[in-house]
């Protein structure tokens, strides 16, 4: 079961997991962007732990809205429009005191639907789509337990990562190097897999 007090965890884990890897996601986003996805992330998310400790939740879903409303507020880049329209479309979609495993996956389903269509990014197109969506479809497999499923979700977004490796960039500012994007990971697939990480920790 998610819980209030579980969601208020897992932000506060991919805070931390943000902070701790700020300068990697700073690297993958200065090979194939401007650099700055991390410190992007990170300013984000520091404002997104100031704002929870001023909020009492009522549903699991407002923890959830507040850090997308937060990320939208606090980041210019394309990665705070696009998680924090997952995290406010995944705060719509628990809008009670706790979730059951298959209500998560429906809100993380919500979250992905999001994404996709604020940034228009088909899978392969290497993006935070090509980690959110494996990742997602690992999450859902039926009869396993919630720290089942977020412990294969998150090694699936791990595989998704990876997967962009060989792919060209077709959204976002990679995709103006062209094929010169091809042969390094996508820098918003890899804080993709952080969110994933940290649920896997916080359900453990
Ligand atoms: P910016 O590119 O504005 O500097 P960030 O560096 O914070 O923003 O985020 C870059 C990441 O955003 C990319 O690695 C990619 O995963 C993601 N991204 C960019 N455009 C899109 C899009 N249209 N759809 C989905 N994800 C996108
Ligand atoms: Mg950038
Ligand atoms: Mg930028």
């Amino acid at each position: 079961t998610v819980d209030i007090p579980l969601a208020l965890a897992w932000v506060r884990e991919i805070a931390a997991a943000v902070e701790q890897q700020e300068g990697r996601l700073t690297e993958l986003d200065s090979a194939i962007g401007d650099g700055d996805h991390g410190s992007n992330l990170r300013r984000g998310f520091t404002a997104v732990l100031a704002a929870l400790d001023d909020l009492t939740p009522a549903s699991v879903g407002a923890v959830l809205t507040r850090t997308g409303t937060t990320l939208i507020s606090k980041v210019g880049g394309a990665s705070g429009p696009l998680y924090g329209s997952a995290f406010r479309a995944m705060g719509a979609a628990l809008p009670g005191e706790r979730a059951d495993r298959a209500e998560f996956a429906a809100a993380l389903a919500a979250g992905l639907a999001a994404i996709r269509k604020l940034g228009a990014a088909e899978p392969g197109d290497k993006t935070v789509v090509d980690a959110w969506t494996p990742a997602l479809a690992a999450f859902g497999q039926p009869d396993a337990t919630l720290a089942a499923a977020a412990s294969a979700a998150a090694e699936a977004a791990a595989q998704g990562v990876r997967d962009t490796v060989p792919l060209q960039a077709r959204k976002g500012r990679a995709s103006y190097l062209g094929p010169r994007s091809i042969g390094h990971p996508d820098p918003g697939a890899a804080s993709t897999e952080l969110l994933f990480q940290a649920l896997a920790r916080v359900t453990a």
